[in-house]
Protein backbone atom coordinates (compact mmCIF):
# COMPACT_ATOMS: atom_id res chain seq x y z
CA UNK A 1 0.00 0.00 0.00
CA UNK A 2 1.56 3.56 -0.95
CA UNK A 3 1.15 6.10 1.69
CA UNK A 4 0.71 9.83 0.30
CA UNK A 5 0.41 12.58 2.19
CA UNK A 6 1.46 15.56 -0.23
CA UNK A 7 -1.32 16.40 -2.60
CA UNK A 8 0.71 17.20 -5.86
CA UNK A 9 2.00 13.82 -5.28
CA UNK A 10 -1.57 12.29 -5.44
CA UNK A 11 -2.52 14.22 -8.27
CA UNK A 12 0.93 12.45 -10.13
CA UNK A 13 0.02 9.52 -8.52
CA UNK A 14 -3.15 9.12 -10.11
CA UNK A 15 -2.56 10.59 -13.18
CA UNK A 16 -0.43 7.91 -14.01
CA UNK A 17 -3.07 5.33 -12.70
CA UNK A 18 -5.34 6.46 -15.53
CA UNK A 19 -2.85 7.03 -17.84
CA UNK A 20 -1.85 3.31 -17.47
CA UNK A 21 -5.56 2.43 -18.18
CA UNK A 22 -6.50 1.23 -14.50
CA UNK A 23 -9.68 2.58 -13.15
CA UNK A 24 -9.72 4.52 -9.42
CA UNK A 25 -11.99 4.30 -7.09
CA UNK A 26 -11.81 6.76 -4.27
CA UNK A 27 -13.30 6.41 -0.50
CA UNK A 28 -13.28 9.80 1.25
CA UNK A 29 -12.94 9.67 4.79
CA UNK A 30 -12.25 11.14 7.76
CA UNK A 31 -10.83 8.27 9.41
CA UNK A 32 -11.42 6.27 12.59
CA UNK A 33 -12.30 3.54 10.48
CA UNK A 34 -15.37 0.91 11.30
CA UNK A 35 -17.04 -1.50 9.15
CA UNK A 36 -19.14 0.73 7.91
CA UNK A 37 -16.15 2.62 5.80
CA UNK A 38 -14.50 -0.67 5.05
CA UNK A 39 -17.90 -1.70 3.19
CA UNK A 40 -17.65 1.35 0.94
CA UNK A 41 -13.46 0.04 0.61
CA UNK A 42 -15.06 -3.67 -0.63
CA UNK A 43 -17.48 -1.68 -3.04
CA UNK A 44 -15.34 0.60 -4.77
CA UNK A 45 -12.83 -2.60 -5.30
CA UNK A 46 -15.45 -4.28 -7.04
CA UNK A 47 -15.56 -1.50 -9.54
CA UNK A 48 -11.98 0.06 -10.18
CA UNK A 49 -8.51 -1.34 -10.59
CA UNK A 50 -7.15 0.74 -8.28
CA UNK A 51 -8.78 1.45 -4.72
CA UNK A 52 -7.66 4.76 -3.00
CA UNK A 53 -8.92 5.93 0.81
CA UNK A 54 -8.74 9.03 1.94
CA UNK A 55 -8.12 10.07 5.27
CA UNK A 56 -8.88 13.65 6.36
CA UNK A 57 -10.47 15.08 9.20
CA UNK A 58 -11.92 18.45 7.23
CA UNK A 59 -11.53 21.16 9.36
CA UNK A 60 -13.84 23.42 7.27
CA UNK A 61 -16.77 21.35 7.60
CA UNK A 62 -17.12 21.63 11.42
CA UNK A 63 -18.38 24.93 12.99
CA UNK A 64 -17.05 26.87 15.13
CA UNK A 65 -18.71 25.18 18.25
CA UNK A 66 -18.32 21.27 16.57
CA UNK A 67 -16.33 18.72 17.57
CA UNK A 68 -13.13 18.95 15.34
CA UNK A 69 -10.64 18.84 18.23
CA UNK A 70 -12.23 15.92 19.81
CA UNK A 71 -13.49 13.70 16.94
CA UNK A 72 -11.81 10.81 16.82
CA UNK A 73 -8.65 9.87 15.76
CA UNK A 74 -6.23 6.98 15.44
CA UNK A 75 -3.95 7.00 12.19
CA UNK A 76 -2.11 3.65 12.79
CA UNK A 77 -5.11 1.77 13.33
CA UNK A 78 -6.53 2.90 10.26
CA UNK A 79 -2.91 1.99 8.29
CA UNK A 80 -3.64 -1.25 9.59
CA UNK A 81 -7.19 -1.60 8.30
CA UNK A 82 -6.03 -0.32 5.19
CA UNK A 83 -3.42 -2.44 4.59
CA UNK A 84 -6.40 -5.71 5.71
CA UNK A 85 -8.68 -4.07 2.51
CA UNK A 86 -5.62 -4.51 0.56
CA UNK A 87 -6.04 -0.60 -0.53
CA UNK A 88 -3.88 0.34 -2.97
CA UNK A 89 -3.20 3.85 -1.80
CA UNK A 90 -3.87 5.83 1.47
CA UNK A 91 -4.06 9.68 1.15
CA UNK A 92 -3.79 11.49 4.39
CA UNK A 93 -2.88 14.95 3.49
CA UNK A 94 -1.45 17.81 6.04
CA UNK A 95 -4.76 20.41 6.88
CA UNK A 96 -1.86 23.07 5.98
CA UNK A 97 -0.92 20.99 2.91
CA UNK A 98 -5.14 20.90 1.80
CA UNK A 99 -5.73 24.29 2.31
CA UNK A 100 -3.80 28.19 1.48
CA UNK A 101 -4.12 30.15 4.54
CA UNK A 102 -6.19 32.79 2.46
CA UNK A 103 -7.64 30.30 0.19
CA UNK A 104 -10.93 31.93 -1.16
CA UNK A 105 -13.12 29.98 -3.47
CA UNK A 106 -15.25 27.07 -2.32
CA UNK A 107 -17.87 25.00 -4.01
CA UNK A 108 -21.59 25.36 -2.10
CA UNK A 109 -25.03 23.68 -3.15
CA UNK A 110 -27.78 25.60 -2.80
CA UNK A 111 -31.04 23.90 -2.66
CA UNK A 112 -30.22 20.24 -1.15
CA UNK A 113 -28.14 21.53 1.82
CA UNK A 114 -30.19 23.80 3.17
CA UNK A 115 -32.42 21.62 5.30
CA UNK A 116 -32.10 18.71 7.70
CA UNK A 117 -28.29 19.01 8.95
CA UNK A 118 -27.80 22.23 7.32
CA UNK A 119 -30.03 23.86 9.03
CA UNK A 120 -28.16 23.36 12.11
CA UNK A 121 -25.03 22.98 10.66
CA UNK A 122 -25.08 26.19 8.09
CA UNK A 123 -21.40 26.20 7.29
CA UNK A 124 -20.94 22.16 7.51
CA UNK A 125 -21.89 21.51 3.71
CA UNK A 126 -19.82 24.26 1.85
CA UNK A 127 -16.44 22.85 3.82
CA UNK A 128 -17.77 19.41 2.69
CA UNK A 129 -18.89 20.17 -0.99
CA UNK A 130 -15.18 21.95 -1.33
CA UNK A 131 -13.19 19.44 -0.10
CA UNK A 132 -14.96 16.82 -2.38
CA UNK A 133 -13.96 18.82 -5.66
CA UNK A 134 -10.20 19.26 -4.04
CA UNK A 135 -10.23 15.09 -3.25
CA UNK A 136 -11.57 14.35 -7.11
CA UNK A 137 -9.32 16.60 -8.35
CA UNK A 138 -6.16 15.57 -6.54
CA UNK A 139 -7.17 11.63 -6.88
CA UNK A 140 -8.83 11.74 -10.32
CA UNK A 141 -11.49 9.01 -9.92
CA UNK A 142 -13.71 6.97 -12.38
CA UNK A 143 -16.14 5.98 -9.43
CA UNK A 144 -16.22 7.25 -6.06
CA UNK A 145 -18.56 5.37 -3.14
CA UNK A 146 -20.35 7.04 -0.18
CA UNK A 147 -22.14 5.86 2.49
CA UNK A 148 -26.48 6.10 2.83
CA UNK A 149 -25.37 6.73 5.98
CA UNK A 150 -25.03 10.83 5.37
CA UNK A 151 -27.96 10.77 2.87
CA UNK A 152 -27.84 14.29 2.68
CA UNK A 153 -24.47 14.38 1.72
CA UNK A 154 -24.58 11.65 -0.90
CA UNK A 155 -27.64 13.43 -3.00
CA UNK A 156 -25.07 16.97 -2.43
CA UNK A 157 -22.46 15.54 -3.99
CA UNK A 158 -24.46 13.76 -6.62
CA UNK A 159 -25.91 16.96 -7.47
CA UNK A 160 -22.76 18.35 -7.60
CA UNK A 161 -21.19 15.86 -9.99
CA UNK A 162 -24.21 16.39 -11.95
CA UNK A 163 -23.98 19.97 -11.93
CA UNK A 164 -20.32 20.83 -12.45
CA UNK A 165 -20.04 17.60 -14.99
CA UNK A 166 -17.01 15.91 -12.19
CA UNK A 167 -16.45 12.88 -14.86
CA UNK A 168 -16.94 10.31 -12.07
CA UNK A 169 -19.86 7.82 -11.04
CA UNK A 170 -20.82 8.03 -7.40
CA UNK A 171 -21.90 4.85 -5.64
CA UNK A 172 -24.29 4.62 -3.00
CA UNK A 173 -23.40 2.38 0.21
CA UNK A 174 -25.93 0.57 2.54
CA UNK A 175 -25.35 1.75 6.34
CA UNK A 176 -23.58 -1.10 8.21
CA UNK A 177 -25.35 -1.17 11.70
CA UNK A 178 -23.67 -2.66 14.83
CA UNK A 179 -25.84 -5.70 16.16
CA UNK A 180 -28.14 -3.60 17.76
CA UNK A 181 -28.96 -1.64 15.32
CA UNK A 182 -26.96 1.64 15.75
CA UNK A 183 -25.44 2.65 12.90
CA UNK A 184 -21.59 3.05 12.77
CA UNK A 185 -19.95 5.81 13.38
CA UNK A 186 -16.42 7.05 14.29
CA UNK A 187 -18.56 9.00 17.18
CA UNK A 188 -19.98 6.53 18.50
CA UNK A 189 -16.70 5.45 20.51
CA UNK A 190 -17.71 9.34 22.42
CA UNK A 191 -20.76 8.05 23.41
CA UNK A 192 -20.76 7.17 27.40
CA UNK A 193 -21.55 3.37 28.00
CA UNK A 194 -25.51 4.60 28.78
CA UNK A 195 -25.92 6.72 26.00
CA UNK A 196 -24.50 3.95 23.66
CA UNK A 197 -27.02 2.19 25.43
CA UNK A 198 -29.96 4.03 24.98
CA UNK A 199 -28.39 5.11 21.11
CA UNK A 200 -30.22 2.28 19.91
CA UNK A 201 -33.16 4.73 20.25
CA UNK A 202 -32.60 6.03 16.75
CA UNK A 203 -32.81 2.56 15.12
CA UNK A 204 -35.74 1.81 16.96
CA UNK A 205 -37.68 4.91 15.92
CA UNK A 206 -36.70 4.40 12.27
CA UNK A 207 -38.17 0.95 12.62
CA UNK A 208 -41.60 1.64 13.74
CA UNK A 209 -41.95 4.47 11.36
CA UNK A 210 -41.25 1.69 8.81
CA UNK A 211 -43.79 -0.53 11.30
CA UNK A 212 -46.70 2.15 10.65
CA UNK A 213 -45.76 2.56 6.96
CA UNK A 214 -45.96 -1.41 6.36
CA UNK A 215 -49.36 -0.83 8.45
CA UNK A 216 -51.13 1.30 5.41
CA UNK A 217 -50.19 4.97 7.66
CA UNK A 218 -49.82 7.79 5.13
CA UNK A 219 -49.74 10.47 6.88
CA UNK A 220 -46.56 11.88 7.42
CA UNK A 221 -47.16 14.03 10.34
CA UNK A 222 -48.40 10.45 11.90
CA UNK A 223 -45.37 8.82 11.50
CA UNK A 224 -43.37 11.46 12.39
CA UNK A 225 -45.09 12.19 15.39
CA UNK A 226 -44.19 8.82 16.40
CA UNK A 227 -40.71 8.86 15.65
CA UNK A 228 -40.40 12.19 18.00
CA UNK A 229 -42.36 10.44 20.86
CA UNK A 230 -39.76 7.33 21.13
CA UNK A 231 -36.86 9.42 21.01
CA UNK A 232 -38.56 11.71 23.24
CA UNK A 233 -38.86 9.09 25.75
CA UNK A 234 -35.38 8.12 25.95
CA UNK A 235 -33.27 9.82 28.97
CA UNK A 236 -30.29 11.95 27.60
CA UNK A 237 -31.66 12.36 24.18
CA UNK A 238 -32.06 15.78 22.36
CA UNK A 239 -33.72 16.16 19.44
CA UNK A 240 -31.70 18.37 16.50
CA UNK A 241 -34.85 17.32 13.88
CA UNK A 242 -36.65 14.50 12.67
CA UNK A 243 -37.88 14.98 8.89
CA UNK A 244 -39.67 12.91 6.26
CA UNK A 245 -38.75 14.45 3.17
CA UNK A 246 -38.93 12.94 -0.56
CA UNK A 247 -35.92 10.62 -0.68
CA UNK A 248 -34.12 12.46 -3.65
CA UNK A 249 -35.10 15.84 -3.90
CA UNK A 250 -35.15 16.37 0.33
CA UNK A 251 -38.36 18.60 -0.45
CA UNK A 252 -40.78 18.14 2.53
CA UNK A 253 -43.83 15.63 1.95
CA UNK A 254 -47.21 15.56 3.62
CA UNK A 255 -48.66 12.16 2.50
CA UNK A 256 -46.70 8.97 1.74
CA UNK A 257 -47.33 8.55 -1.64
CA UNK A 258 -43.83 8.00 -2.57
CA UNK A 259 -40.47 6.50 -1.06
CA UNK A 260 -39.59 8.88 2.08
CA UNK A 261 -36.84 9.51 3.54
CA UNK A 262 -36.91 9.30 7.30
CA UNK A 263 -34.07 11.35 8.77
CA UNK A 264 -33.22 12.33 12.13
CA UNK A 265 -30.70 13.94 14.34
CA UNK A 266 -29.84 13.72 17.79
CA UNK A 267 -27.97 15.04 20.60
CA UNK A 268 -26.41 12.73 23.54
CA UNK A 269 -24.80 15.13 25.74
CA UNK A 270 -22.38 17.25 22.61
CA UNK A 271 -22.29 13.36 20.50
CA UNK A 272 -24.08 14.23 17.35
CA UNK A 273 -25.54 11.05 15.92
CA UNK A 274 -27.63 10.64 12.35
CA UNK A 275 -29.63 8.29 11.16
CA UNK A 276 -32.19 7.19 8.06
CA UNK A 277 -34.16 5.11 6.47
CA UNK A 278 -35.96 5.05 3.23
CA UNK A 279 -39.64 4.14 3.86
CA UNK A 280 -41.34 2.42 0.75
CA UNK A 281 -45.23 3.03 1.16
CA UNK A 282 -45.90 -0.34 -1.02
CA UNK A 283 -48.02 -3.17 -0.11
CA UNK A 284 -45.89 -5.34 -2.56
CA UNK A 285 -42.74 -4.32 -0.45
CA UNK A 286 -44.31 -5.03 2.89
CA UNK A 287 -43.21 -1.76 3.77
CA UNK A 288 -39.41 -3.31 4.32
CA UNK A 289 -36.84 -1.09 4.23
CA UNK A 290 -35.51 -0.80 0.61
CA UNK A 291 -32.46 -2.39 -0.20
CA UNK A 292 -30.35 -0.33 -2.34
P1 LIG B 1 -16.88 9.78 7.64
O1 LIG B 1 -15.53 9.23 7.91
O2 LIG B 1 -17.81 9.69 8.80
O3 LIG B 1 -16.83 11.15 7.00
O4 LIG B 1 -17.53 8.85 6.55
C1 LIG B 1 -16.87 8.53 5.36
C2 LIG B 1 -17.83 7.79 4.46
O5 LIG B 1 -18.27 6.61 5.11
C3 LIG B 1 -19.10 8.60 4.13
O6 LIG B 1 -19.45 8.38 2.77
C4 LIG B 1 -20.11 8.03 5.07
O7 LIG B 1 -21.44 8.12 4.58
C5 LIG B 1 -19.68 6.57 5.10
N1 LIG B 1 -20.18 5.90 6.31
C6 LIG B 1 -20.04 6.32 7.60
N2 LIG B 1 -20.68 5.48 8.43
C7 LIG B 1 -21.24 4.53 7.66
C8 LIG B 1 -22.04 3.38 7.93
N3 LIG B 1 -22.41 3.04 9.16
N4 LIG B 1 -22.44 2.61 6.89
C9 LIG B 1 -22.09 2.94 5.62
N5 LIG B 1 -21.34 4.01 5.30
C10 LIG B 1 -20.91 4.79 6.31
Amino acid sequence: MKIIQKPDEMQRQSREIRCSGRRIGLVPTMGYLHEGHLSLVRLARERADVVVVSLFVNPTQFGPSEDFERYPRDPERDEALCRQEKVDVLFCPASSDMYFPEASVTVREDRLSRGLCGASRPTHFCGVCTVVAKLFHLCDPDVAVFGCKDAQQLRMIERMVRDLNFPVRILRGPIVRESDGLAMSSRNVRLSPESRRQAVCLYQALRRAQELVSGGERRVEVVRGEVVRILQQTPGVRIDYVELVDEETLEPVETLTKPVLAALAVFFGDVRLIDNETLVPQAATGGFFRSR
